[in-house]
């Protein structure tokens, strides 16, 4: 019986575009799931009619800094609400990630960055438009490997792997999806206690 990873995905209303959202979704979890995860993704879709003045704004930028990056995406939990929000993966979409040392500050720079997540705390705000002029960002890779940071995993030196750092080798090549065996376990490991326990 495959193991479920439940994830609840906040989506600003603007940025509804369920075609594409599927896609990067399905992406993520096809890749798991031929490298040997048996696991199926139970998505409910939460929308946001209008921006929470926090974690959103009027751009529904979310807003980040490296400091408060953890803090933030786990007060954004607020959003979903309820105890279950503890025991599911919560991805927030979002136009742009920007940097800005606190809510109050008007000024705000991209980081460039597709995504944003808590290392083993099952959250992550992820980029629907790519901010990057290469092909290939905030596509499903980049929704898997912010996944895999979710559950559990750091980044590694194999520019093959999906946890590579490096989105593009020198050449603008991709890098690769290759997931190995150890990694399947963390996730599935963080995958359980999620259920379980919840973060
Ligand atoms: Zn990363």
């Amino acid at each position: 019986m495959p193991q479920t990873l439940p994830i609840t995905l906040v989506v600003p209303n603007p940025l509804n575009d369920v075609a594409k959202i599927g896609m990067l979704l399905g992406t993520a979890e096809t890749a798991f799931q031929v490298n040997g995860w048996d696991v199926k993704f139970d998505v409910e879709i939460k929308y946001l009619d209008r921006p929470d003045g926090a974690i959103y704004d009027q751009r529904y930028c979310i807003r980040t800094s490296q400091a408060t990056v953890p803090v933030m995406l786990q007060a954004a939990r607020q959003i979903v609400g309820g105890n279950g929000a503890r025991k599911r993966y919560v991805v927030f979409l979002c136009d742009m990630i920007v940097d800005a040392p606190n809510m109050q500050t008007t000024t705000v720079t991209p980081t460039g960055a597709n995504g944003e997540s808590v290392t083993g705390g099952a959250v992550s705000s992820l980029s629907l438009i790519s901010r990057k002029s290469t092909v290939g960002n905030a596509d499903g890779r980049t929704w898997a490997h912010e996944i895999g940071h979710g559950l559990g995993l750091g980044h590694v030196a194999d520019t093959d792997n999906f946890m590579s750092a490096s989105r593009h080798l020198a050449n603008g090549q991709i890098t690769g999806f290759d997931i190995t065996k150890e990694q399947l376990v963390t996730m599935a490991q963080h995958c359980l206690a999620l259920v379980k326990d919840g973060v």
